[in-house]
């Protein structure tokens, strides 16, 4: 049975979520089978999880298709399912601005939090002049304490778009999922030795794509691009920050359309799921065409009906980096 009156004051003031009983909700297809319940933020984490966990595994995501992942707040909703579920995996570092109070909101409740790139070094953003206004948006970290907002300075929580930094991620995964059924513990490790040589692949193709470009300069609409810019050697210039609602300056942007002058840019990379009314006025500002990348971080309503996964999206991003850099 789905669990009792719930009394929730997330989000809003320091919370207490009670539970009439606590038992289990049956799975979303309502059968009795044993299958573990996982839900997920951004979309890499569902797909890396369905790919180790198979059959084993009922994995969803908790953003709406096209969702803008930085600001996303889960509804009462959500937050049920959550807590009646085996496992919530999430970035961590501030990426999911509601997971760390969540998760001591739910600490009583059998669901296990796992921040699965919390023991993930990330990169600095080499984009100081937006980066020290991302944490705005962004709740406070559990271990910091307190109320009110922190500025979690100018870290990349875009990991999951190193193909490398990836695999980190994929093995807490399966170390997670060991967990739970530790008698599946060989198809897990098996599902993970099949990613993590796929995941090796990608880098490579995207490492060679790269090198061989006569360029390496990219003007993207919103910074979530860091990681390549480390692994692969290119240079990305972003109008807006880390989160897409840092918007530049007026100041910023003439330096910015400046640049893409005299770097004789020919394309603004954009995301099918932000709004960037900002760079669509630098495109024609430049005179480029636009391309589009993607981020990952949420699946639209085309990627779930063409069943595009991680590396579909790679790849097709492969493609476009490859135009921009000719
Ligand atoms: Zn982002």
């Amino acid at each position: 049975m789905r669990a009792a009156p719930i009394l929730l004051s997330l989000l809003l003031t320091a919370s207490a979520l009670l539970y009439g009983c606590q038992s289990k909700p049956e799975n979303e297809t309502g059968t009795s089978n044993d299958r573990l319940t996982i839900y997920t933020t951004v979309y890499p984490l569902e797909d890396f999880t369905k790919k180790i966990g198979g059959d084993l595994v009922e994995v969803k995501s908790i953003y709406p298709p096209g969702a803008e992942a930085h600001t996303f707040e889960p509804t009462t909703k959500t937050i049920e399912q959550i807590a009646g579920a085996d496992a919530f995996l999430y970035i961590g570092h501030g990426m999911e601005p509601f997971a760390e109070k969540l998760k001591e909101t739910l600490k009583n409740e059998p669901v296990r939090f796992l921040a699965a790139a919390g023991g993930i070094d990330l990169l600095e953003s080499s984009h100081e002049e937006h980066g020290e206004e991302h944490g705005e948006e962004h709740e406070h970290n559990a271990e910091e304490g307190g109320g009110g907002e922190h500025n979690h300075g100018d870290k990349d929580p875009h990991v999951w778009l190193d193909p490398i930094r990836s695999i980190t991620i994929a093995e807490q995964i399966r170390d997670l999922l060991i967990e739970l059924k530790p008698e599946q513990k060989e198809m897990f490790t098996k599902n993970f030795n099949t990613l993590k040589a796929k995941l090796e692949a990608l880098d490579q193709t995207f490492q060679q794509t790269v090198q061989s470009a006569p360029k390496k300069d990219i003007l993207v609409a919103h910074a979530a691009y860091g990681y390549w810019e480390e692994r692969y050697g290119l240079r990305q210039r972003s109008v807006s920050g880390l989160s897409p609602t840092n918007e530049p300056s007026q100041k910023e942007l003439a330096a910015l359309i400046d640049w893409a002058k005299r770097h004789h840019i020919r394309y603004v990379l954009f995301e099918r799921n932000i709004p960037a009314k900002t760079a669509e006025m630098v495109q024609h500002e430049i005179g480029a065409k636009a391309l589009y990348l993607h981020n990952l971080e949420t699946l639209t309503d085309e990627d779930r009906n063409q069943h595009r996964d991680y590396f579909d999206l790679m790849e097709e991003n492969i493609e476009t980096i490859q135009q921009a850099l000719r």
